[in-house]
């Protein structure tokens, strides 16, 4: 006869076994997708007590049906650039899991965007969806097209092609996209005129991240920065510390780093240093964030510009570089795998206490070891960065009501949303046997709820 803690020790050998098994075949499947394989093992590792516990979502093979995309659309899209040459690009949309809700999910447009990029963010987008509470399934798309350096009509051809096929495959009650790299308010209203166009109806529900005249949700701008810092500000609580007084680095100048340094500076922070993809700055009186707006969100500037209204401050050019400098709090908030094994470590030995992911995925496995082994309070994407998709999701309620709730309103809701993941991540972990580790809980509460979803529904 086993004992109770023999038999614990057999189911966990057995979901270690079943998840090495099926990672071995999801790299065989899905070959040199480096990015995908990264964001499924970093789950797959998590998951294991939970299998362990309900063996039921092994037998219903669950997490087989997981990795794989309920559907993944790649298409032509042909544009005509400002000197009459017709440009081709790829888009991309895949449609991953709907057990809980529409496809719902960012386009991002940059020249690294493959089939990898998009499925490691779509897979991510599953567990992050469930975590906000609200009715969202996952997904994610976008495009090898770079808008750098485009004119605004280039920027809207291309949005127009783009769309004339996207529009066969998305809807209010379908998939949803949204914004993400290279992709804000302005490509949304061209992407949202196409749409209308060719359908010739006026469904406000079909994209989020829209401007506030037309359907758009107060806060949403703010929400996936202003989210990072409330979830780093309840880590923070937990400890007895706060932002007030400490310094704080935050990478990129986009749409998320520049309301995630607005927040940890409303907060009594004093935000050092930020970046673009040619370098980073470093301002030792406080990054002045009405000029970065000004310089990123008005006049699509590089970085480098600050210095020249601020001759005080410092211009490095070499982005990865910004780790170097010593602060309490880092704030990642630029792209996937900006923080390596070395640059952990080097934040680690300046004395950083917490560090909370603004970007999806921006640390590597290794470096998420250093900051766990060195107990840094360490907020993964999923839970940290889901702001931006819960306040999308509100703005999908608004649209479906037909009204408007006020600034204040929605980052009420924000901050009860990002307290509620926090909470939710952090007990998943104790129950779990990971006490604090934040990782293994928020990949454990965003799973399950998913996860009794595709059981209940049936093999589907
Ligand atoms: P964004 O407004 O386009 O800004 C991106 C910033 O990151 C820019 O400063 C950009 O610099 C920099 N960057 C991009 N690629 C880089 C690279 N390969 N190396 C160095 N720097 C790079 O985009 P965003 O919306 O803020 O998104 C930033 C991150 O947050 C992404 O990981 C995104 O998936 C994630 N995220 C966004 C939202 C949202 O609501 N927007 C929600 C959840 C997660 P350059 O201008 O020089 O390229």
């Amino acid at each position: 006869m086993k004992t109770l803690e023999e038999v614990q020790d057999i189911h966990m050998e057995s979901a270690k076994v079943y998840v090495d098994e099926l990672f071995e075949k999801v790299q065989q499947r899905n070959p040199n997708e480096a990015e995908f394989h990264q964001a499924v093992k970093e789950v797959f590792e998590s998951l294991i007590p939970v299998l362990a516990k309900n063996p039921e979502y092994i037998e219903q093979s669950v997490l087989d049906r997981m990795v794989e995309p309920e559907r993944m659309i790649i298409f032509r899209v042909p544009w005509v650039d400002d000197q009459g040459k017709t440009q081709v690009n790829r888009g991309f949309r895949v449609q991953f899991n709907s057990a809980i809700g529409p496809y719902k999910g960012g386009l991002r447009f940059h020249p690294s965007v493959n089939g990898s990029i998009v499925k490691f963010l779509g897979f991510e987008q599953i567990f992050k969806n469930s975590l906000t509470g609200q009715p969202i399934g996952g997904g994610k798309g976008g495009s090898d097209f770079d808008p750098k350096g485009k004119s605004d009509v280039e920027i809207m051809r291309f949005c127009q092609s783009f769309m004339a096929e996207l529009s066969k495959h998305i809807g209010p009650y379908t998939d949803v996209p949204a914004g993400d790299i290279g992709v804000g308010a302005r490509e949304i209203g061209y992407l949202f005129g196409e749409y209308k166009k060719i359908r010739g109806t006026f469904e406000a529900g079909v994209l989020t991240g829209k401007a506030i005249g037309y359907g758009g949700s107060l806060g949403r701008k703010e929400a996936t920065g202003y989210g990072t810092v409330y979830f780093v500000d309840e880590m923070l609580k937990a400890q007895k510390e706060s932002f007030d007084g400490s310094t704080v680095v935050v990478s990129g100048s986009g749409n998320v780093s520049i309301y995630a340094m607005e927040k940890a500076t409303q907060l009594g922070a004093k935000v050092v240093a930020c970046s673009d993809s040619s370098g980073y700055i470093y301002d030792e009186n406080g990054i002045d964030i009405d000029l970065v707006k000004q310089l990123k969100e008005v006049e699509s500037k590089r970085i480098h510009e600050y210095v020249e209204t601020h001759p005080e401050a410092v211009f490095v050019a070499n982005h990865a570089d910004i780790w170097s400098v010593a602060c309490d709090i880092a704030l990642p908030c630029a792209t996937q795998n900006e923080i390596d094994k070395e640059a952990a470590e080097q934040l680690v030995a300046n004395g950083v206490k917490a560090v909370g992911e603004g970007a999806n995925m921006p640390s590597t496995l290794d470096a998420i070891d250093v900051f766990l082994k060195n107990n840094v309070l360490f907020a993964p994407a999923k839970a940290a960065n889901a702001g931006g998709v819960a306040v999308s999701a509100l703005e999908m309620a608004q649209n479906s009501a037909r009204l408007s709730w006020t600034f204040e309103e929605v980052d009420v809701k924000l901050q009860n949303i990002m307290r509620d993941i926090y909470q939710n991540s952090m007990e998943a972990s104790v129950e779990y046997g990971a006490p604090g580790n934040l990782v293994v809980g928020a990949n454990i509460a965003g799973f399950t709820k998913v996860a009794d979803a595709m059981v209940s529904q049936g093999v589907i």
